[in-house]
């Protein structure tokens, strides 16, 4: 019963993060003193961020700021109590029948974050007796929930239909008495992949009872009809049982919600989430900005257009200068650098550039594949896009990490490897 255990098994850790902040390479919580949107100022110095989810600028758009300041008047500045007692409002009632609407489902229910919605989602849906099948790249707060859940955990590879089918096949053989739950995301935080939605849907014509549950943090208002997310850009939402989003991204607040056709399991879900009954609720001027961000999407569809065509033009910037590209454009961009410390201080050079986007190293990505998060808003001008291509181009040749470079590595690398036996 050491006092000392605990700060003896944090020290390696610790030591680390000391050495890589005197090498000047600790990239994390920045403070950022101001934000203009595009733009950041972080120790008296301006940058063009390239590392925001807030994907359509609106977080600095006055109607938005304005609903914020109302829902502060009309309902104060916290939510004093839980949605379960004190908490609840008139407001997000109405936003849970917007985004239900919004997503194509019957209902929807409001969590204080997108973590927390699937945290308390999975969790009470999932038994010891259920399976998860996910995604390996799915996010933290999807295991966070498995875990909870006490589920049985099945992994298949990422955004890998074929592999998903194998593993369906493989737990098939052994008699399951509880549910088998799908779950994966719209668009993957840290590559940009979109989901193989129609491949994935496919398998519940052998598996009809598989349960679809899409995790759309980065595709909803961005994706799809008037921003409805990924099911309606592939036409699927009748097959997806649970569609989960956040305020956190395009949506410019903070909160999430979990939303379902089926009545019956989301009233359990709105009494048995933890996260949800045993936290405060969401306060009035995030509810209230989200729900003027959904009008501005609604009559505003040119920004989404505007995300596309910025996305579009970064993608084949991109490839022009040599960078490995997802098959398609999103507005989630990584440049693949392999190396933890060659991103750190890729990153580093961004700042000095006047650039703000930071690494993704293990275990928010795979070992041995760091990159560099690259995200872009509509709000983003022209001249700042030039600007991000001229000095990715310098240094994807300082570091070399262009297409070219990164094979010839890869072809070296097990010649290396043999002479070391
Ligand atoms: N799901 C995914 C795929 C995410 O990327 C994130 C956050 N980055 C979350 C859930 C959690 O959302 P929030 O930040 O709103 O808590």
């Amino acid at each position: 019963m050491k006092k000392s255990l605990l700060a003896d098994r944090c020290r390696s850790f610790a030591d680390y993060i000391t050495i890589a902040k005197k090498q000047g390479i600790y990239p994390y919580f920045q403070p950022v003193d101001q934000s203009w949107g595009t733009e950041v100022e972080v120790k008296g110095k301006r940058l063009i961020m390239i590392g925001s989810n807030d994907y359509l600028g609106l977080s600095h758009d006055p109607r938005v700021q304005e609903a914020a300041q109302r829902g502060v008047h009309r309902w104060g500045t916290g939510p004093g109590g839980s949605r379960f007692l004190s908490g609840n409002t008139t407001l997000l009632e109405e936003l849970e029948e917007r985004l239900a609407d919004l997503v194509g489902k019957k209902r929807a229910v409001v969590h204080v974050t997108g973590f927390s919605a699937n945290l308390g989602a999975l969790a009470c849906l999932l038994s010891p007796n259920d399976i998860l099948l996910g995604d390996r790249e799915n996010h933290a707060s999807i295991l966070q929930g498995w875990q909870a859940s006490r589920s049985r955990l099945a992994t298949f590879a990422h955004n890998d239909a074929l592999s998903a089918s194998k593993k369906l096949a493989e737990l098939s053989k052994k008699p399951c008495s509880g549910v088998t739950m799908l779950v994966t995301e719209g668009i993957f935080s840290m590559s940009g992949d979109v989901v193989t939605l129609p491949e994935l849907v496919n398998l519940k014509n052998q598996y009809p009872d598989l349960l679809f549950y899409l995790d759309d943090a980065h595709g909803l208002g961005v994706m799809g009809n008037q921003g409805r997310g990924t099911a309606d850009h592939f036409g699927l939402t009748n097959h997806m049982d649970f569609i989960m989003g956040t305020f956190s991204k395009a949506l410019a607040s903070i909160g999430g919600f979990i939303a379902s056709d089926d009545e019956v399991v989301m009233e359990y879900l709105r009494h048995h989430s933890k996260t949800l009954i045993f936290s405060a609720a969401l306060a009035s001027s995030n509810t209230a900005a989200v729900l003027a961000v959904l009008d501005i999407i609604a009559q505003e569809p040119e920004r989404i257009d505007r995300l596309k065509s910025i996305s579009r033009r970064v993608y084949n910037g991109y490839k022009e200068i040599g960078l490995r590209v997802n098959h398609h454009p999103t507005h989630i961009m990584p440049i693949h650098i392999g190396d933890e410390i060659k991103a750190a201080f890729f990153s580093k050079d961004l700042f000095e550039h006047g650039i703000f986007a930071l690494p993704a190293l293990y275990p928010a990505v795979p070992k041995g594949q760091a990159l560099i998060r690259t995200a872009f808003m509509s709000t983003h001008q022209d001249r700042q896009i030039d600007f991000i291509l001229e000095v990715l181009e310098k240094l994807a040749k300082k570091y070399r990490i262009q297409t070219f470079d990164q094979e010839a590595e890869a072809a070296v690398l097990p010649q290396k490897q043999l002479a070391q036996l």
